[in-house]
């Protein structure tokens, strides 16, 4: 990889910012699903066993600049100091004296975490005040919240004009899982891609078409790409003003022997709800007051049988309406299936908030190869886009000839 990381450097006894993504979901004041939590422990265990005095700082939710009490960071505080079994509180506020003073008092191998960053409207305008403030709590900032690394704000991006910035393990691991899609995945590579919308996914299309074998097009945007083929979809959400661009990658695929499995049979329902009458059909004929709301088995067959040789996998995007449990067949049959071909030893990766949380749902988020933390990020990556709180991490500087670079056998 080409930018430091916190195995490049010494942080006994120095202060740490850093930022992490605790942008968890919260019920009654209680976490209620700690993933996002958990990918951060390993950076901080070895930080702390370094002997660093560490200040966690994140965002929760959208507060927009004011103080919500509902979007608190303490219930955040309270499920980490389980994770560490170490107490670390959490200030009242991001700035402040108090929150000064806390710091001040940090002994090495403690932490702490700051309140809800977004409660100051200038951590999302990345604005050069707050930014020196968040820097004065630091010696050296590492930054472990890839789901953020595509947004400029003062946490992200501004505060890395005062401090040396270097990534943390969590981060690490993303950069390597996703770069190593783009630049040598083990082929076949195939990309899975569902969800609600094709206008979302259309520069990950475009930016993988060079370098998959195929793509397996599923869910709600797999609807704008049978209109594109002159089906009807009925009810179905589409996006008519989609269809010429799903066209035009339906056209590049064939000229560069790109594969590509679209639906050939769906379940249909009369209402995208719980409880409504719903059938399987073939795609060639959707009646005009149904919506489509899964894959059918015959299409799910198909896209395992074009699955069967790849060697490199991403997913991203349920393949139906997961959240009714009538509709979820479709993507926890591709979860499980994926699950068993990265036991096999594919390479799979699965990013995107609800594809992940199916895969969590079920359990199978340990077999994947790599299931990436960041949502939009991860398709901000994968579009080839340079993401703004990665670049402006230090770089690694380039190695003579013939001497032996440290940590060299990490890899890129
Ligand atoms: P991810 O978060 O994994 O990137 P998206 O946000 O793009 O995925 O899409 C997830 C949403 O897509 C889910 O809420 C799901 O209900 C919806 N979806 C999937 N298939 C369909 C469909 N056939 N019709 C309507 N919505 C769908
Ligand atoms: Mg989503």
């Amino acid at each position: 990889m080409d930018k430091l990381t916190i195995r490049d450097v010494d942080a006994s006894g120095k202060r740490v910012f850093m930022r992490v993504d605790f942008n968890v979901p919260l019920q009654d004041g209680k976490v209620t699903d700690d993933s996002r939590i958990r990918a951060a422990v390993p950076t901080i265990r070895a930080l702390l066993a370094q002997g660093a005095r560490l200040v966690l700082a994140s965002h929760l939710g959208r507060p927009d600049g004011k103080v919500q009490d509902g979007l608190r960071l303490r219930p955040v505080a309270e499920r980490l100091s389980q994770l560490l079994r170490m107490s670390v509180p959490c200030t009242g506020d991001a700035l402040g004296i108090g929150t000064e003073d806390a710091i001040r008092r940090l002994r090495p191998g403690e932490a702490l975490l700051l309140e809800n960053l977004r409660f100051h409207a200038e951590e999302e305008a990345n604005d050069p005040a707050f930014a020196k403030a968040l820097a004065s709590y630091g010696d050296i900032y590492v930054n472990d919240a890839f789901g953020t690394a595509h947004r400029a704000h003062a946490s992200t991006v501004g505060i890395t004009k005062f401090l040396p910035a270097y990534a943390g393990l969590l981060m690490e691991a993303e950069i390597k899982a996703l770069s190593n899609l783009l630049e040598d995945p083990a082929r076949p590579f195939f990309a899975v891609i569902g969800g609600a919308k094709v206008s979302g996914k259309i520069a990950v299309l475009e930016h993988l078409m060079d370098r998959v074998d195929g793509f397996i097009i599923g869910g709600g945007m797999a609807n704008t790409f049978l209109l594109a083929q002159g089906k009807s979809v009925g009810k179905s959400l589409a996006e008519p003003d989609r269809v010429e661009e799903a066209r035009r990658i339906l056209a590049a695929a064939d000229g560069k022997g790109v594969r590509i499995v679209l639906p050939v049979d769906v379940i249909v329902a009369k209402e995208v709800t719980q409880g409504t009458e719903y059938k399987t059909l073939s795609a060639e004929k959707i009646p005009a007051s149904w919506h489509i709301v899964d894959v059918g088995r015959q299409t799910l067959a198909l896209m395992e049988e074009a699955l069967e040789p790849a060697r490199t996998v991403f997913w991203n995007g349920p393949l139906g309406v997961f959240e009714i449990p009538s509709f979820a067949h479709g993507t926890n049959a591709i979860a499980r299936y994926l699950a068993d071909r990265a036991d096999a030893g594919t390479t799979v990766v699965v990013g995107g908030g609800d594809s992940v949380a199916a895969v969590t749902q079920q359990g199978l988020a340990g077999r994947m190869t790599h299931i990436s933390t960041g949502g939009g990020a991860s398709l901000e990556f994968l579009e080839g886009r340079e993401l703004p709180g990665i670049a402006v991490l230090l770089d690694r500087p380039p190695v003579d000839e013939g001497v032996a670079p440290v940590g060299a056998q990490a890899g890129r």
